[in-house]
């Protein structure tokens, strides 16, 4: 029998010239700064999408205001804009400093998409727009809409009926499945939901309790979405929403950049070359994490550092990113098991689309364990009356990482500036987990800090 090659090379091959790689596979916390980043203008050498997508993205969810601030109540004082709150978390940056035992620098902040309206996750974001982008072309293509139309129109019987001819399905291991069920039905199409093993019970009983179609395999999320990708293509009516290579998804993302830019300058936070901006995105498969720090280079360029984190038992990113193979390597061929606590960070495999349209602009990934995780979550709820769920917090230790990144800092000529950084913990979820669960999280934090 002969050994299984990744990229042409044995396991053992990979390990012996790779310390970082014996790190990933022994599942410590790592910290990975990319060689190959790049100014801004090369990296968007060839870059197929640009401001105007992301224009156009914006452009189309400004449409769809008046349509959501109707179906979904929570949204209407935002006039219908489902957008999360900016704010300082000077407690928690203190509690890290001491757990730390290190200054740490510059100004820490919490963008909380863990509240976004809807459905209290990042992927109110791009499984949102996907879903509205799709029903906006299907209107559009059967006459019944025209783009200066007020889209409330959409909220009928004839438009539910309309879309109820068609389909929507995805693959999920449970938020974007909440977003594109609870979006897809509220329009009126069928829509099913391939759900990985580690969904949780209270996402499938959500999305059946609003029609959605829910199917559960036992296996991870990469086999749902493969699932869900061949049920779909036998019927012509289904759309299926690709996470794994979806442009749309990535641009609705994307549109968050332009949204946090304002609520930047609304708190006098100046990015420029003397106040860099850092930013630490949980990443899964990419699309969240890669289209927000895609829309922040296309607005800061240069002055925005990104970095994603994911969880020690599923690299999936960094594992792409590193041996260069993309979504040609999985966490299971270096022997790493993919699982975690980490809703929606549970993935073997990252996207190709995101780990090449990244490569250049990313700043680095590092790794968290799920200890740490639910350790931050509960110094999250306790300084600062956040209640978050733990992929979430899977950025909290960003700013430290970078603080103690010397050679890092140095060659990105960032040393002089780090105190006048503004640091971005993105919080990707958290404010739908029901409240014995989120009890839990938090008793399993407090637990773990020794309290
Ligand atoms: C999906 C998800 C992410 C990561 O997004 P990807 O597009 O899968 O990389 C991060 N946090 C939460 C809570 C998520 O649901």
């Amino acid at each position: 029998m002969s050994t299984p090659l990744i990229g042409g090379k044995t396991l053992q091959e990979w390990l012996a010239d790779n310390p970082l790689l014996r790190d990933l596979v022994s599942l410590n916390e790592v910290s990975w700064f990319n060689p190959a980043t790049v100014p801004f203008k090369l990296a968007m050498q060839g870059m197929e999408l640009t401001d105007s997508d992301v224009a156009d993205a914006a452009a189309r969810l400004e449409r769809f205001r008046p349509y959501i601030a109707k179906v979904f109540p929570e949204t209407r004082n935002a006039g219908g804009l489902i957008e999360s709150p900016l704010q300082d978390v000077p407690a928690f940056q203190r509690t890290l400093s001491e757990r730390f035992s290190r200054g740490l620098p510059g100004r820490l902040l919490a963008k909380l998409d863990s509240h976004l309206p809807i459905s209290g996750s990042i992927k109110a974001r791009g499984g949102i727009y996907e879903g509205l982008k799709h029903a906006e072309e299907l209107a559009l293509g059967a006459g019944l809409l025209t783009l200066t139309d007020d889209y409330s129109r959409l909220d009928s019987k004839e438009f539910r009926a309309f879309f109820s001819r068609y389909a929507i399905a995805v693959g999920s291991t449970g938020n974007l499945g909440l977003s594109i069920g609870i979006m897809g039905a509220q329009l009126g199409f069928r829509v099913s939901v391939h759900m990985s093993a580690d969904a949780r019970q209270w996402k499938k009983d959500l999305l059946r309790s609003k029609g959605v179609n829910v199917v559960e395999y036992a296996s991870d999320y990469s086999l749902a979405v493969a699932e869900g990708r061949k049920q779909s293509a036998g019927d012509p009516s289904c759309y299926f929403v690709d996470d794994e290579n979806s442009v749309n998804l990535f641009l609705g993302y994307a549109v968050a950049a332009q949204r946090l830019k304002q609520q930047l300058d609304e708190q006098g936070i100046v990015v420029d070359a003397e106040h860099p901006l850092v930013v630490y995105l949980p990443c899964g498969v990419g699309g969240g994490p890669g289209g927000v720090a895609f829309g922040l280079k296309l607005i800061f360029k240069d002055q925005v550092h990104c970095l994603f984190a994911e969880p020690t038992h599923s690299p999936a990113m960094l594992l792409g990113l590193y041996t260069g193979l993309h979504d040609g390597v999985s966490v299971q061929d270096f022997g790493i098991d993919n699982i975690t606590d980490a809703d929606g960070l549970a993935v073997g495999r990252p996207s190709g689309f995101v780990g090449r349209t990244m490569h250049g602009m990313l700043d680095g990934v590092f790794t968290v364990q799920d200890e740490n995780m639910y350790r931050y979550l509960a110094l999250m709820a306790d300084t600062e009356g956040l209640r978050l769920e733990p992929s979430a917090l899977a950025g909290a230790p960003g700013i430290a990482r970078v603080s103690r990144a010397q050679d890092w800092l140095k060659e990105r000529g960032l040393v002089e500036n780090m105190p006048n950084a503004a640091h971005i913990i993105w919080c990707t979820g958290g404010s739908m987990v029901p409240q014995p669960e989120m009890e839990n999280y938090y008793r399993t934090g407090k637990s773990l800090l020794g309290d």
